[in-house]
Order: structure tokens, then C-alpha cells, then sequence
């Protein structure tokens, strides 16, 4: 593909864009007087339009049905994970029996990880990245010392070479194959959030199998930026939240796979709740936890319909859209932004995201040996919203569902301007 760093270029890719209509759905913040130039959806995903009527119907339905909405609602409550794990298929590559959204991210890794991290004296390591998001290593580093173990000598993390930035699948497997009798679990981000590393989940998940050990995900930065296919990979959890490309708003649902071959044996190892049994015995209060042979068999509570709603209506959006579509639009946009940061001089940054598409989703991250907080305190003062990470990255996320070739174009022109000014 030819890119060509102009504004007629970018208009004429959004011309010919089949997606394009999407943005219209999105409310941007407004900075400077007009629409911000809002390339942080790897953070938080914008407020769908659809939302507040969604909320409105809830809000509706409590007030005229009371108790009675969890049967009687217009979306009657008792099912109200399925409206959003139903369409979450498409984009996980998964069945809904093996999807639930419950709980937040964090919570879920660790109700994952009380199944499926079960050490013995034999088998109790853990392999991660190295630098994976502190949460995801808290919750790693407090699970092992709940079970008795030294964090240092129970977590094995796989690390760049020096000098790279990027963890080489060779170095991974190695690992994994070295570590083979000791290994209980690997649990890897499916996309690295500093630098945007998307791993090849299959051969890791293959080679997790291989060692006698299960494979987990954390999909934080995957779910609704990569299309993923969680059951045919034999992925055997994974854990994400939706306010990131999913655009379910601050603090929304969380959502779990649990793998068919796993779900659907109820003597798998849990802690549970009563969400977690057969609707139509919920009711019935008996004695006797009795799971659904499904990843609901993972719910503990009552649906928290108000943080699932805006999840639903946005993921409205993604089923009209196509997660394939979406994935081949942010493949030309995020191109396309790569093409322009080449064509910058004068200002110190280096791309250390993948080159290859196919080990990265829409984010590019630029670290910044010097100056890095300073350019990106100018890029906010001229109305672009992206963020900076410690040490040094300013991460840029074009997501495909409301970001175009001219949002790119434009946030192009103003670095262009910082950088001659600099
Ligand atoms: C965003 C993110 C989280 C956040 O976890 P919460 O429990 O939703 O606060 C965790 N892990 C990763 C990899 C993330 O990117």
C-alpha cells in the first residue's frame, strides 16, 4: 500500500471507508473547541450515543416492574450477562457457554486462578512476561504466597534480551520447555500494554499443554482490538476487562472464558456462588452448590445490570460493524500512523511496537529517550489525548470503530508542528 503523508490522502481513505459511518456513534470530548483528537481508546473507549437510552431502559423497567424485572424487563435481568457474552463470541472465538461477564478484571484473574493455579510441591511456577501490567503481577505475586510459595523462586518471568524491547516467542517456548516439570501455570497478557507486543496465544497455549501446565490470558488490550479464537486455540481461561476497546465505561463488567473442556466438568475446582447454578433452580434455595456446566458456572452474584449496559449497547455497535472488518480497518489506520511517524525529523522517539501486523493490535507506543513528558504535555495543550506510561512511552491507539486516517493525519500535523518548534 502507498501512503501518502496529506490531508486529501487521509479524506479520501475515510471516503472509502465502509466503517466510517461508526464514528458518528461516539460522543468525543471536546478540546479547544472542537472534537479532541482521541487516540487513548486502548485506555478507555469512548461513550457510545446508545448508552444513555440503554441506561434509560433499565432505569424504566426497575421503576415500573421492581422485582419483577429479573423475569418481566424488557431484557429480563436474570439472563442479563448473555446479552453481552452472546456477541462477545464473534470476538473471542468462543461459544457463549464458554463466556460470562461478572466482576471486574483483577477479581475474575483471580477466581481463574483459585481453578486453575493449583501448585504442589512438584508443580507450582508460574510463567509471565516480564513487565506485565502490576495488576496482573500483584494478583501473581499475592496467589502464590496465598499458597504458600516464595514469589521469587514460584514466578518465572520471560524478559527481552538486552538492548530489545520485544520477548521473542523462541525465549518463551524455551522456557516453557526447560521449566516443564515445575510449571503449573502460564499466564501471559495477550497484548503487552507498553509496548503493544501482541504473542502468538496458540503456540504459547500449545507449548503451556506440552509442559503439563495450563494457559491463561489476560486480554485487557485483545478483547475488541484483535480478533482471537479462544476454543479452537484450546486457550484454557482468559480474563479481560470492557472499558478498553470495548467502550462498556469506567469501571464496567469484566468478562471470563472458560474452555468447554473445563466448563463443562462441574467438578472442576471453584469458589461459588449462586449466580453460578442453573437458573431454574436459583430460586428453589436449596442446599448443595450445583454448577452450570458453562463459564457461568463461574458467577458468584447477582448481575450488576447497570456496569453491563453500556457493554451491551456498545457491543450492539460491534456486532453491526464485524470484529473482521474492524480488525482489517485498524490494520490500514495503524499502518497508516507508522507511515507518518517515519516521515517525522527532528524529534527523538522510536517505535517499539511490533512492525509486523500480525504481532500487534492498533497501538504504536513511542518511547522518548528524552523530552518524552514534555512533548507529551504539548500534544495535550494542542488537544490530542493520548497517554504517557512510565519510564518513557507515549502509547497511541487509533481504535477502528470511531478513529479515522484524518484523526491520524491530524495528530501527524501537530507533532510535525511540536517537532519543529522544538
Ligand atoms: C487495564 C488492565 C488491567 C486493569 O485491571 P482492572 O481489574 O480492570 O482494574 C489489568 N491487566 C491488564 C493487562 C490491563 O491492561
Amino acid at each position: 500500500m502507498e501512503y501518502v503523508a496529506s490531508l486529501a490522502f487521509a479524506k479520501e481513505k475515510d471516503q472509502q471507508d465502509p466503517l466510517n459511518k461508526f464514528r458518528e456513534h461516539f460522543y468525543f470530548p471536546q478540546r479547544n473547541g472542537k472534537d479532541a483528537i482521541y487516540l487513548c481508546g486502548n485506555s478507555l473507549g469512548l461513550q457510545p450515543k446508545n448508552v444513555k437510552a440503554a441506561i434509560e431502559q433499565e432505569l424504566t423497567d426497575w421503576q415500573q416492574c421492581a422485582v419483577e424485572g429479573y423475569w418481566a424487563a424488557k431484557n429480563p435481568w436474570l439472563y442479563y450477562q448473555q446479552y453481552c457474552s452472546k456477541p462477545l463470541g464473534a470476538i473471542l472465538g468462543a461459544s457463549q457457554q464458554e463466556l460470562t461477564v461478572m466482576n471486574t478484571l483483577t477479581v475474575n484473574l483471580h477466581l481463574m486462578m483459585l481453578s486453575f493455579y493449583r501448585p504442589n510441591k512438584q508443580r507450582f511456577k508460574v510463567l509471565m512476561e516480564a513487565g506485565a501490567f502490576p495488576s496482573d503481577q500483584y494478583a501473581v505475586e499475592t496467589q502464590v504466597k496465598f499458597h504458600g510459595f516464595d514469589p521469587e523462586s514460584a514466578i518465572i518471568e520471560v524478559s527481552p534480551r538486552p538492548g530489545e524491547h520485544l520477548i521473542r516467542l523462541e525465549d518463551i517456548l524455551e522456557i516453557i520447555t526447560k521449566e516443564s516439570d515445575s510449571l503449573a501455570l502460564v499466564l501471559f497478557g495477550g497484548i503487552n500494554y507498553y509496548t503493544g507486543q501482541f504473542f502468538d496465544i496458540p503456540a504459547i497455549t500449545a507449548a503451556a499443554h506440552k509442559a503439563g501446565a495450563y494457559a491463561g490470558f489476560d486480554l485487557a488490550h485483545v478483547a475488541g482490538n484483535i480478533p482471537v479464537e479462544l476454543h479452537n486455540w484450546e486457550v484454557d481461561f482468559a480474563v479481560w476487562c470492557s472499558y478498553k476497546y470495548l467502550n462498556g465505561g469506567p469501571g464496567a463488567v469484566g468478562g471470563a472464558f472458560v474452555h468447554e473442556k473445563h466448563a463443562s466438568n462441574r467438578d472442576f475446582v471453584r469458589l461459588g456462588g449462586w449466580w453460578g447454578n442453573e437458573e431454574s433452580a436459583r430460586f428453589k434455595m436449596e442446599k448443595g452448590f450445583v454448577p452450570k456446566k458453562e463459564a457461568e458456572g463461574w458467577q458468584q452474584s447477582t448481575a450488576q445490570v447497570f456496569n453491563m449496559v453500556s457493554l451491551k449497547a456498545s457491543l450492539e455497535l460491534f456486532e453491526a460493524a464485524g470484529i473482521g472488518a474492524l480488525r482489517s480497518k485498524s490494520e490500514g489506520v495503524t499502518n497508516y500512523l507508522e507511515f507518518l511517524l517515519q516521515q517525522l525529523n527532528g524529534i527523538n522517539f522510536q517505535i517499539i511496537t511490533p512492525k509486523n501486523c500480525n504481532e500487534r493490535g492498533a497501538q504504536l507506543s513511542l518511547l522518548f529517550l528524552d523530552k518524552g513528558k514534555e512533548i507529551h504535555q504539548r500534544m495535550t495543550d494542542a488537544g490530542i489525548i493520548v497517554d504517557w506510561r512510565e519510564p518513557g512511552v507515549i502509547r497511541v491507539s487509533p481504535a477502528p470503530l470511531y478513529n479515522s486516517y484524518q484523526d491520524v493525519f491530524h495528530f501527524y500535523e501537530i507533532i510535525a508542528n511540536i517537532a519543529s518548534n522544538a
